[in-house]
Formats: structure tokens, sequence, C-alpha cells
């Protein structure tokens, strides 16, 4: 598996993002058949060739959204309360959505790239990059903004287009 090179990863995006953008949005608005199946066969390669713990750009670039029960976890984990949590490492977004203050995120560990929380992570960690949903056809606004974020995402992209060529 190789390292991921986050520097050439952005290189590639900026030359190719608008192509890609442009494919996901010619399968939202007419879906192949088969979609789903092809988007978990092109996962599955994905990651065998992805290295996270070289990459972490999710967790160094952008914010995970907080349910209720993930705040009550985390806080418990750490010993605080709900609101002390909130107020230390979170802001509300005008649509409601609890986020983190600061990029990178407060529990990466920027020496080895790992998750100081991993066990109790939110369930948007949990789920990223969310390659294999039900209904892909839901997610393809989502990974319009992901190909800039995730080298995952971007490589489910290239495999979906080469499949669909
Ligand atoms: S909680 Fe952990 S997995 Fe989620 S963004 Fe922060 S460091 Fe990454
Ligand atoms: S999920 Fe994507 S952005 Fe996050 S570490 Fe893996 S390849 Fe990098």
């Amino acid at each position: 598996m190789e390292k991921i090179n986050l520097r050439l990863f952005r290189k590639k995006t900026a030359n190719n993002k608008s192509a890609f953008k442009r494919f996901l949005t010619r399968l939202e608005k007419q879906p192949p058949r088969g979609l789903d199946r092809i988007a978990v066969e092109a996962d599955a390669l994905v990651w065998q060739e992805t290295d996270c713990l070289s990459c972490a750009n999710c967790c160094k670039t952008m914010s995970p959204t907080y349910t209720k029960q993930d705040i009550v976890r985390i806080s418990g984990h750490l010993g605080m309360s709900a609101e002390a949590f909130k107020e230390k490492y979170l802001y509300k977004d005008r649509i409601g959505d609890w986020l983190n203050k600061k990029t990178p995120c407060q529990f990466l560990n920027l020496e080895d790239n790992k998750c100081s929380i991993y066990l109790v992570r939110p369930r948007d960690c949990a789920g990223f990059p969310h390659h294999t949903r039900r209904r892909m056809v839901d997610y393809m606004h989502v990974f319009k903004q992901n190909i800039e974020y995730c080298p995952a995402t971007y490589k489910l992209v290239e495999k979906m287009k080469e499949r669909l060529r």
C-alpha cells in the first residue's frame, strides 16, 4: 500500500475536479443501473491502495458533525460535562449543527495521524468517507465536496469513471 502524498493529491485535484464534478452531476441526474454495486466494488479496490494513517487529511481539514449522543459519549469519556465539552471545542453553525471550532481536529495526534478518541469518535468520523451507502445517488453532492479533501473519495470517483466510461 502506497503512502499518500498530499501535495501530489492537491495538484491532481486542482487539475481534475471540474471534470469529476461534472461526472458526478451526470450520475446524479441519470444514475446508471447497478450504481450501488459499482460503488461497492470500486470502494473495495480503493481500500486496497489507501493508507489513511499516511494521510488524515479529513481530520486536518474538515470537521465532523457531532450528534447529541456523540457529545454525551465523548464528553463522558473525557470526564467533562457535555456543556463544558461544547464550550471548549465546538460551535453551532447556522443550520444548528455542532462542529469543531478549529482544524486540525483537537483529537488528532499530528505525530502519528491517529485519533486520540478513536473508540468513542463521532459517528460521522466512523462512517467517513461514506462510500457504500444504499442509494448512492443521494451522496453525489457529498462526493463532489469530498474529492477535494479525501484521496480515497478521489480514487473512488476515478475508478467509477473508468468503469462507466
Ligand atoms: S474525532 Fe478523531 S477521527 Fe474524528 S476528526 Fe477528530 S481526530 Fe479525526
Ligand atoms: S478517509 Fe480520506 S481524507 Fe481521511 S485519512 Fe482516509 S484517505 Fe485521507
